[in-house]
C-alpha cells in the first residue's frame, strides 16, 4: 500500500479515474519505481471535475463573502506551512529536486494564499462621472466561473499557488493538473483542501498531455493558466481558440540573459550567477542561462564561476536530494537528462568547455555544473532552453553590444544586470526585452509583484495585483439618470 495518495481529487473526495488509465513515476536518484498506479484523468473525469467546480461556483462558494473566502485561504496557507516538508518530500521523490528547494516552494505557495487572501475584499470597480446626457457608468470586477491551471514539474507548489490562490480570492472555482513528473505533492494537498474548502472549489486532475488537452479544449472551463514549454503553450492557445475561446495566460520558457559590466561588484556577480544557474539543478524558467560579461573582467569572472562550480561538484551540495545539505539533485527524469546531455554535446562541438559537461557518478541522473564559452549565438545551446545546470558565457565590449546580444533570443522572461551605476542600470533595464529584471541580483519571484514574460515567453502575469486581475472580468453598467424628462 502506497503511503501517498495516487487518485484524482474531485468534489473533495479522492476517486479512482473512470478512464482506467494510470501514470508511472520513477525516482531519478536510482531509477526505482515510485508508483505505476497514479490515476490519469480521461474525458469523463475532467467532466466530473468541471461539473463539481461549476456546482460550487453556482452554490456556496460563488456567494461567499470575500472576508470568509480570505479566512479559509489563510487557514489553508497555515496548513500548507505546517506540512511543507512532508509534502515536499513527495515531489523530491519523483523529480529529484532538493528537499530544501521543494519545501521552500510549499512555503511560497502558502505565502501566495496569504497574499491573495489579503486582496479578496479589495476588489473594486470604477465610477465614470455622468455627462449632461445623463449616463452614469460604473464598472464592477466579477469572477469568471470555472477556472483552471496546468503546471510544469519543476516547482509544482509555486505553480499551483500562483494560479489557485488568485482564482479563489476572486471568487472562482478551480481545477488543476500537475505535471505527470511530479503529481504527488499537489495531490497530497487534497487532504488539506477537504478540511478547509467546500466540495468542488479546488479539484486536482492528474494526467499527462492528453488530460491537459481535454482541459484546454473544454467548453465549460472559462479560463486556463498554463506554465510549461513554449511548444505546449502554443497548443493550449490553439485548443482554447478551437473550443470556447476561453481566456488563456501563458508562463512559458526562458533563456534569460545576465549582463555583467566592468564596474560591477565581481564577487557578488559570481555568487548571484551561481544561484541563478544552479538553483533547482538549473530547472528554473528564470535561470540566468546566458551570461554576458564585459571583456575587461571576463577572465576573472569565468575563473570565479568555474571555481565555484568545481567546489559544488566536489562537495556535498550535490547528491541525495532528500538530505537538507543538498542543493543540487539529479535531473528530473531520463527524458530530461538525455536532452541536457544532448545539448551539452552541442556545446562541446560548437564552443569551448570550461568545466563540467559530464555525468556525475554512475548512479542517478546527475550532471556536473557546466560552463561553456565562445559558443556562437546561433548555437542551439545558446538559443534553446537546456533546463539543467548549464550556462554559456559570452563577452562584450560596449553597452550597446551587450543589449543587442541579450535581446537576441525568441524568449523574454527574465534578465539580470550587474553594475554599480544607477543610470546605467536604468538605461539598460529599459532596453532589455524581458518581463522581469533584477539589478545586482538574480530574479526570484515573490507573491507581491507580477511575474511573466514577453515575446515567446508568454503573456499574462502571476503574482501581485495583476495576477488577481487575470481571474476577474469587468462588467460596465450604464444607468440613465435623466429619467424625469
Ligand atoms: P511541458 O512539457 O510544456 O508541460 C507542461 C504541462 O503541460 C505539463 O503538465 C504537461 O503534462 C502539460 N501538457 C503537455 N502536453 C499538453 C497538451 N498538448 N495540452 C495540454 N497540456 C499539455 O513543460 P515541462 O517540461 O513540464 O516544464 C518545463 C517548461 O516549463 C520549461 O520550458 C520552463 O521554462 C517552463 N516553466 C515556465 C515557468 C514560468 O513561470 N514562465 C515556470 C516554470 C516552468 P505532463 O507533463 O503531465 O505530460
Amino acid at each position: 500500500m502506497a503511503s501517498f495518495e495516487t487518485r484524482l481529487f474531485i468534489n473533495n473526495e479522492f476517486v479512482d479515474a473512470k478512464s482506467g488509465e494510470y501514470l508511472t513515476v520513477y525516482n531519478p536518484v536510482d531509477d526505482s519505481l515510485v508508483s505505476d498506479k497514479i490515476s490519469s484523468a480521461g474525458e469523463a473525469d475532467v467532466d466530473a471535475a468541471v461539473a463539481a467546480a461549476k456546482a460550487a461556483f453556482k452554490g456556496d462558494w460563488g456567494k461567499t463573502d470575500p472576508t470568509v473566502r480570505a479566512k479559509k485561504m489563510r487557514q489553508f496557507a497555515d496548513m500548507i506551512r505546517e506540512k511543507a516538508e512532508e509534502i515536499a518530500g513527495l515531489d523530491t521523490k519523483t523529480m529529484g529536486s532538493a528537499i530544501g528547494t521543494q519545501a521552500m516552494g510549499y512555503g511560497v505557495c502558502a505565502d501566495l494564499f496569504d497574499y491573495y487572501a489579503g486582496l479578496a475584499d479589495k476588489i473594486h470597480g470604477e465610477t465614470s462621472y455622468p455627462t449632461s446626457a445623463g449616463k452614469y457608468k460604473i464598472t464592477q470586477r466579477e469572477p469568471i466561473g470555472v477556472c483552471s491551471g496546468i503546471g510544469a514539474w519543476n516547482v509544482s507548489a509555486v505553480l499551483f499557488g500562483w494560479k489557485a490562490a488568485p482564482a479563489l480570492a476572486a471568487g472562482n472555482t478551480f481545477l488543476y493538473k500537475p505535471s505527470e513528473k511530479a503529481p504527488l505533492g499537489t495531490l497530497a494537498l487534497g487532504a488539506l483542501i477537504k478540511e478547509v474548502f467546500p466540495p468542488g472549489v479546488i479539484n486536482i486532475v492528474n494526467g499527462g498531455g492528453k488530460t491537459g488537452q481535454l482541459m484546454a479544449a473544454h467548453m465549460e472551463i472559462r479560463q486556463i493558466a498554463f506554465t510549461g514549454s513554449t511548444a505546449t503553450g502554443r497548443k493550449i492557445q490553439e485548443h482554447a481558440a478551437k473550443s470556447n475561446l476561453k481566456r488563456v495566460s501563458l508562463e512559458l520558457g526562458g533563456k534569460s540573459p545576465s549582463v555583467i559590466f566592468e564596474d560591477a561588484n565581481l564577487n557578488l556577480a559570481v555568487e548571484k550567477s551561481m544561484e541563478g544557474i544552479l538553483a533547482n539543478t538549473g530547472q528554473i524558467c528564470a535561470m540566468a542561462s546566458r551570461v554576458f560579461v564585459q571583456e575587461s573582467i571576463s577572465d576573472k569572472f569565468i575563473e570565479g564561476l568555474a571555481d565555484g562550480f568545481k567546489k559544488v561538484s566536489s562537495g556535498d551540495a550535490i547528491g541525495d536530494p532528500t538530505l537538507k545539505t543538498t542543493h543540487i539533485g539529479p535531473i528530473a527524469d531520463k527524458k530530461q537528462y538525455e536532452r541536457v546531455m544532448e545539448l551539452i554535446e552541442v556545446g562541446k562541438a560548437e564552443g569551448k568547455l570550461v568545466t563540467g559537461g559530464v555525468r556525475r557518478g554512475k548512479d542517478g541522473l546527475y550532471v556536473e555544473p557546466t560552463i561553456f564559452k565562445q559558443t556562437p549565438n546561433t548555437s542551439r545551446i545558446v538559443q534553446e532552453e537546456v533546463f539543467g545546470p548549464v550556462v554559456t558565457v559570452h563577452t562584450f565590449k560596449t553597452e550597446e553590444e551587450a543589449i543587442e546580444m541579450a535581446n537576441d533570443t525568441v524568449f523574454g522572461l527574465s534578465a539580470c544586470v550587474y553594475t554599480e551605476s544607477i543610470s546605467r542600470a536604468l538605461r539598460v533595464t529599459r532596453q532589455i526585452e524581458a518581463g522581469t529584471i533584477a539589478v545586482n541580483d538574480w530574479y526570484f519571484p515573490g507573491p507581491d509583484t507580477p511575474f511573466g514574460g514577453i515575446k515567446q515567453s508568454g503573456y499574462g502575469r502571476e503574482g501581485g495585483l495583476e495576477g488577481l486581475i487575470e481571474y476577474l472580468q469587468t462588467k460596465t453598467i450604464q444607468i440613465n439618470i435623466n429619467t424625469t424628462t
